[in-house]
């Protein structure tokens, strides 16, 4: 799926002079929780920033147990706990939504409804997102206006560095 590996990721971000961002989506999992806050905290200390956090939400369990098997207990609290802990801690909790990989299977209003119920979830535990990353990049037309009738600002692809908080484990 990754064409490249997490340190090369890391190390490109100095010669692209781009900021690094992680896309979470397995926040549930403890052990991914603890790789992220090991991360973040050496990333901090070796490059004087910490990586924005796009992350997804409970909207998106379908996606999160596709990809990385059935979810144990209540995606919900599991997620609201992490991702709070870590705004406590001064992180940038922002929004990650994945649509569908062919984006002419969703209309324009169900995609506007998934996102809107997603920002919803975050503003309801107490998170405060004003940017928006959408799953493979699905820029396409009106999406952008989706965004600003949230506040969210709809970023580009070409703005960060990415990583996943799965890949995170590939570091040790
Ligand atoms: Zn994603």
């Amino acid at each position: 799926m990754f064409t490249k590996t997490a340190r090369e990721i890391i190390r490109s971000v100095k010669v692209a002079g781009k900021p690094l961002s992680i896309h979470c989506e397995v926040q549930h999992i403890p052990r991914f929780r603890i790789t992220l806050k090991n991360f973040l905290s050496q990333h901090k200390k070796r490059y004087g920033y910490a990586p924005i956090l796009y992350c997804l939400t409970p909207v998106n369990e379908p996606y999160v147990e596709g990809f990385f098997g059935r979810v144990n207990g209540d995606l919900d609290k599991q997620l609201e706990k992490a991702y709070l802990d870590l705004q406590r801690n001064g992180y940038s909790i922002q929004l990650h939504v994945h649509l569908t990989f062919k984006s002419n299977l969703l209309s324009l209003k169900q995609k506007k409804e998934v996102i809107s119920n997603a920002y919803k979830w975050m503003r309801d535990v107490g998170l405060h997102p004003t940017e928006l990353v959408l799953g493979w990049w699905c820029n396409e037309k009106g999406m952008e206006n989706i965004g600003s009738q949230l506040n969210l600002r709809l970023v580009k692809k070409d703005e960060y560095r990415v990583l996943h908080d799965h890949q995170l484990l590939d570091l040790k």
